[in-house]
């Protein structure tokens, strides 16, 4: 059976890696798409299955370059059958102090790069009958808190996104869901976790911990696979049961 293929996005590091990973695991080719080229080598190389993948160093916010990516995975692997929308970013400012500058970009590489890659690889995954993207969005996207007013928005705005997707996506046989991770501890979250906010998510967080990357993983995974094949249109937290508790009353 030929084996499928997956593109991640954001994959040098974190969730985007620990999917791959998992990707890789169930057999499936992955390419690892990341904007940082330093970080991407080291992944690579740690993967050290060089048959199974392959590096593209991208901006999900860049058009051509993302069609570009697409295209060379296509050429690669001959067939597209995932694509996880994992790339993003996080500015944790005051309303008052976000720059246009911050909300633009975070914008752009959060909603706008999976419009884009999705606009892309589309048409290559009907070719083979369809498949699956999963977006990855945030708990930060399902409530509002303080200093999320750029990344919150542009999560929510990626599920309602993933909503536009799986409706229309639907007659090329392309299944769209998002997952909303709760906190999970990354080089992003060690960048804008302090320590209040950490001791926050636990007292609000049922299960009373941060994920673990590979949980978030597997539930890409599962998303994209035939288990998941009546699946489409949702956004399911990884959350330990955050959402759910609403805001954490004791
Ligand atoms: P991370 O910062 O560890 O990894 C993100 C990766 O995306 C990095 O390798 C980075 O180089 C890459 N990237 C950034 N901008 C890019 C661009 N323009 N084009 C291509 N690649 C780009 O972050 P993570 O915690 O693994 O986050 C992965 C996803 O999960 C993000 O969308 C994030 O918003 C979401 N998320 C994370 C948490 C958390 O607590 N860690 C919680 C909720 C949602």
């Amino acid at each position: 059976m030929t084996a499928k293929v997956a593109l991640v996005t954001g994959a040098a590091r974190g969730i985007g890696l620990a999917t791959a990973r998992r990707f890789l695991a169930e057999g499936w080719r992955v390419v690892l798409l990341d904007i940082d080229g330093a970080l991407l080598d080291a992944a690579a190389a740690a993967i050290a299955e060089p048959e199974a993948t392959l590096a593209l160093i991208c901006d999900v916010s860049d058009a051509a370059a993302i069609r570009g990516a697409v295209q060379g995975a296509a050429a690669r692997f001959g067939r597209l059958d995932a694509l996880v929308n994992n790339a993003g970013i996080a500015v944790f400012k005051p309303i008052l102090e976000t720059t246009p500058e911050e909300w633009s970009r975070v914008m752009a590489v959060n909603l706008t790069g999976p419009f884009l890659a999705t606009q892309a690889a589309a048409p290559i995954m009907a070719e083979n009958g369809g498949g699956a993207v999963v977006n990855i969005t945030s708990i930060s996207g399902l409530r509002a808190s303080t200093l999320r007013v750029a990344y919150g928005t542009s999560k929510a705005a990626l599920a309602h996104l993933t909503k536009q997707q799986a409706v229309e996506l639907a007659a090329l046989g392309i299944r769209v869901n998002a997952v909303a991770p709760g906190p999970v501890d990354t080089a992003m979250a060690k960048a804008v976790h302090t320590a209040e906010i950490r001791r926050d998510y636990h007292d609000a967080i049922p299960l009373n911990r941060y994920g673990r990357e590979e949980e978030l993983a597997d539930a890409v995974v599962f998303l994209c696979s035939e288990r998941a094949s009546y699946l489409t249109g949702q956004v399911i937290a990884v959350d330990g049961g955050f959402d759910a508790a609403g805001i954490g009353l004791s």
